[in-house]
């Protein structure tokens, strides 16, 4: 099975696609996790993309495409693979698309975590403080928030053309937004 699961930044995406791979014993494979390891061992990669992270933007696709094959064409990704953090951009869907096509596979379902936006920025200060991670103050975090409404949140109309779009309600605990996000793929 191929999901994706897609969400505004602090929606909770990756807590819950990583419940999520455990129970359904699918990877779950994030395009910001590698980035943030290519960062951290300087490769050529990470110091192509470290500039827009640290800006809060988007990686441009003409570097991320070459990572969106790469995850998966990979051996980790053979039998299906929750997507966390990508696609972002309607060219990396229509690559995704494209990739999974030659596998003789698709997108089977797109679970949405619907986060109100108040909500979305109260968690993310509180993320930055246990986190640390360098992405997280508050000006990118307002920055993030506009690149998804403007880049990424397009996709939904994109996915709900073809009924894949499962909507999870994002709000309670994590335990309450696992059962529903188990519940929108059984
Ligand atoms: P994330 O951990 O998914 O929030 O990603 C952190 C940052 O990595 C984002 O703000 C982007 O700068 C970059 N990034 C991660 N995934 C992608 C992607 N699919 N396309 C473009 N940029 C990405």
């Amino acid at each position: 099975m191929d999901l994706i699961i897609l969400g505004a930044p602090g929606s909770g995406k990756g807590t819950q696609g990583a419940l999520l791979s455990t129970r359904l014993g699918i990877p779950k494979i994030s395009t910001g996790d590698l980035l943030r390891a290519a960062v951290k061992d300087g490769t050529r990669l990470g110091t192509e993309a470290q500039g827009y992270m640290e800006k809060g933007l988007l990686v441009p696709d003409q570097i991320i495409l070459g990572l969106i094959e790469e995850v998966l064409g990979s051996a980790e990704a053979a039998q299906g693979v929750i997507m966390d953090g990508f696609p972002r951009t309607e060219a990396q869907a229509e690559a995704v698309d494209k990739l999974l096509a030659a596998q003789q596979r698709q997108v089977d379902k797109v679970l949405l975590i619907d986060v109100p936006e108040e909500e979305l920025v109260q968690r993310m200060v509180r993320r930055a403080e246990i986190e640390g991670r360098s992405d997280d103050t508050p000006d990118t975090i307002r920055k993030r928030q506009g690149v998804y409404q403007q880049q990424t949140a397009p996709l939904i109309a994109f996915y709900d053309r073809r009924n894949l779009v499962a909507r999870v309600d994002g709000k309670g605990t994590v335990e309450e937004i696992a059962e529903r996000v188990h519940g929108a793929v059984r």
